[in-house]
């Protein structure tokens, strides 16, 4: 645990250049780094602020040998190639771990790492071949029907409410590795972001209260409308888990708030920056890019403080007209306590995700009412 600071103006490389990487270069570019960016598309929205972009398939080889020169590695996707991030960390600093990536990567080894743990999940059995499903499954439903890897924003997923219609779903799913999850009663879902460089150095930022349309996120509140009771327990499950994958970065960990007792499951988690951190950019101390950048290069996680209640609002694709004409983003830009940040992307296509803007005001509720009708004047 003794590698020294890397310190400005070192290079610091990042697989995926999506907005989460471009939130990062920024980042990192204000702290005086400098950027490599890896990704296949031309346009990528972080080549604009990086000082480098190999433009190249995540697996080519020379490309990858040139990301090995900069002074630490990171990722901003989710199914990034574990392998390719492990043999990165023969020559340089990778974080997070190849190993931590690929337990996110597969619903099956993620929610037995959180049982691990001591960690609730929702009830759930492992369905990876057609006798898997048994009289047994019946405790699982209803219940939902997840492929073990490769979902996100509720693809992947069908809901059942019988024996019959679950084998029927493993089969349209194709056979592949699932998991059954029993239907709970959800009364919210909420996130934490942990900052792990080791045991001694973790922060976590406060829990925010997660609002998805048609299976996308929409809003995170923050702070959650929850106890403080329940926020704490939900930093602390949040860090437990990182404690036992000794994890190194930026996690985070989506939980369900489960009946009157507001008991806490974790859903899945995110071996990187999340969308439901984004609100960190302009409500926080530090954001989560800055922690990114900061714990790659091994300096402590900076102060997580939330400065200002807040609402952070998804722009997706919805919004651009028809012709690709632009929003109306007057009202939006006219509203000193409004903050957009657009992510550069050429095209709009419906649930892209092309922007967010975060709404600070005195308390959740009205930044939430307030974050909403901002929404709707685009
Ligand atoms: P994704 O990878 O698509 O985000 P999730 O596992 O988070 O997949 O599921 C998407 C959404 O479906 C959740 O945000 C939640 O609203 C709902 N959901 C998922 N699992 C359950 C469950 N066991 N009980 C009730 N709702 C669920
Ligand atoms: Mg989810």
């Amino acid at each position: 645990m003794n590698t020294p600071p890397i310190l400005p103006p070192a290079m610091l490389g990042i697989l995926g250049g999506g907005q989460l990487g471009r939130m990062f270069a920024v980042a990192a570019k204000t702290m005086g780094y400098k950027v490599t960016v890896l990704d296949p598309d031309p346009n990528a929205p972080a080549a604009e602020f990086a000082d480098r972009h190999l433009c190249a398939p995540f697996d080519d080889r020379a490309a990858l040998d040139e990301l090995a020169k900069c002074a630490a590695v990171t990722t901003e996707f989710e199914n990034v190639n574990a392998d390719a991030m492990r043999s990165l960390a023969k020559h340089t600093n990778v974080s997070p771990s190849g190993d931590c990536v690929s337990i996110a990567q597969n619903r099956i080894q993620e929610k037995a790492r959180i049982r691990k743990a001591g960690l609730q999940t929702a009830p759930y059995q492992a369905v990876c071949k057609a006798e898997d499903i048994t009289e047994a499954s019946a405790q699982f439903l209803p219940g939902i029907l997840k492929t073990a890897t490769l979902g996100y924003d509720g693809k992947g997923q069908i809901r059942v409410k019988t024996l019959d219609e679950l084998k029927a779903a493993f089969a349209e799913h194709g056979g592949v590795d699932c998991v059954l999850e029993k239907m709970v009663d959800l009364r919210g879902e909420i996130s934490v972001i942990v900052c792990r460089l080791n045991d001694e150095n973790v922060q976590t930022f406060d829990p925010a209260e997660n609002i998805h349309e048609n299976g996308i996120l929409a809003y995170s509140i923050v702070p959650a409308r929850l106890s403080a009771d329940v926020q704490q327990q939900a930093r602390q499950t949040a860090q437990r888990l990182a404690d036992e994958l000794d994890y190194v970065g930026v996690l985070a960990v989506e939980m369900f708030v489960v009946g009157d007792t507001h008991e806490l499951l974790v859903n899945e988690t995110a071996p990187r920056t999340h969308n439901s951190g984004h609100h960190t950019i302009d409500a926080c101390a530090a954001d989560q890019f800055q922690q990114q950048v900061r714990i790659m290069c091994n300096l402590p996680p900076a102060d997580t403080k939330l400065l200002s209640p807040c609402c952070m609002a998804n722009i997706l694709g919805d919004v651009w007209q028809e012709d690709g004409g632009e929003p109306d983003w007057l009202p939006l830009q006219s509203r000193p306590n409004a903050h957009l940040h657009l992510y550069g992307k050429k095209t709009a296509q419906k649930g892209r995700k092309m922007g967010h803007f975060t709404v600070l005001t005195t308390d959740s509720d009205t930044a939430f009412q307030e974050a909403k009708k901002l929404h709707q004047s685009l």
